[in-house]
């Protein structure tokens, strides 16, 4: 019998989520349908109820509906409340469980498709929404030396870091946050992009000097090389897009609602190739 799942946003067209499920369905054998529903801006909660009484088993959630999907959900996985959103959400006979896979879906391209490891290493987060407060926490798990976040709106940055320190918790990652200014004379050896600047082709006021030598600069967004991916560049770094986080956190939320984790390879390959054509 064929599972049915979708993926919820406004806009929604856009979306690749539907190609890179239907790719791990076929690698794995597995019988589902997955397909794009926009929700109306006002009516995120009645679109899900429609999925659910229509028999769909789980759904991904995208701009602007997570904060909406973790209010909505009624049993919270502990990365969904680190991040305070959820990506993800599974439909069972007690209700909505929900998820975010945003997080490890970067931290497994980075360290596994990339082959770059955070520990002992010097990382900026750049940017202080949604995206990077999904990453924050997997990040903080996999034990770099430190953690500087910047952003333009230098507040949120801050109230990152103080919830990463009410945290009952003890960590070995100092966890600070910087303007864009005060930057100048710090070296990091992995520089994330998660704002949305590229959108906007917006270059970030980040001093060239940021790079050590052979360092990494992940841009989350994918599609284009954006204002910060040619700086990076120019400036020595290796630098990738986000097409890998995409595809790893989508593999994280199939394993999660299907028990197989799906190989991701050919799926990131298939996409370069479409890019390349
Ligand atoms: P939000 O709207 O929640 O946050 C946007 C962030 O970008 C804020 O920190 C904002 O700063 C900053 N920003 C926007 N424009 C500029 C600018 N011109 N200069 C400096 N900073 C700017 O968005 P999200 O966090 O949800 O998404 C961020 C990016 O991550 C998007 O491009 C999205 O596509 C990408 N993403 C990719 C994923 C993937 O799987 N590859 C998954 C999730 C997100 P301020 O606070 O000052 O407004």
């Amino acid at each position: 019998m064929t599972d049915f799942y979708a993926v919820i946003g406004n806009p929604i067209e856009h979306s690749k989520s539907p190609v890179i499920h239907h790719a791990f369905a076929q690698l794995t054998h597995q019988d589902i349908q997955y397909e794009r529903v926009i929700a109306p801006l006002d009516e995120f909660t009645e679109t899900v109820q429609g999925l659910i009484s229509q028999g769909f088993k789980g759904a991904n959630v995208t701009v602007p509906f997570k904060l909406e999907a973790f209010a909505m959900a009624n049993r919270l996985t502990e990365r969904a409340q680190d991040a305070g959103a959820v990506n993800t959400l599974i439909f069972d006979s007690q209700g909505i469980i929900g998820d975010n896979t945003d997080g490890i879906g970067l931290v497994r391209d980075i360290t596994k498709n990339i082959g770059v490891s955070f520990s002992g290493k010097r990382v900026l987060l750049i940017g202080a929404g949604g995206a990077s407060e999904g990453v924050l926490h997997p990040i903080l798990a996999t034990q770099p030396e430190l953690l500087i976040i910047t952003n333009r709106t230098l507040d949120k940055a801050l109230n990152m870091v103080k919830r990463v320190e009410a945290r009952d918790e003890v960590l070995y990652v100092s966890v600070s946050a910087y303007a864009f200014d005060d930057l100048h004379g710090q070296q990091f050896d992995i520089v994330i992009n998660a704002t949305s600047a590229g959108l906007s082709d917006s270059q970030l006021p980040l001093p060239s000097s940021i790079f050590a030598p052979n360092a990494l600069a992940y841009d989350m967004m994918y599609g284009r090389i954006t204002p910060f991916m040619a700086f990076a560049k120019q400036h020595g770094a290796m630098v990738f897009d986000g097409l890998g986080m995409l595809i790893e956190q989508a593999a994280e939320a199939f394993l999660v609602w299907r028990g197989i984790r799906p190989p991701t390879a050919p799926v990131i390959e298939m996409f370069k190739q479409q890019a390349k054509a």
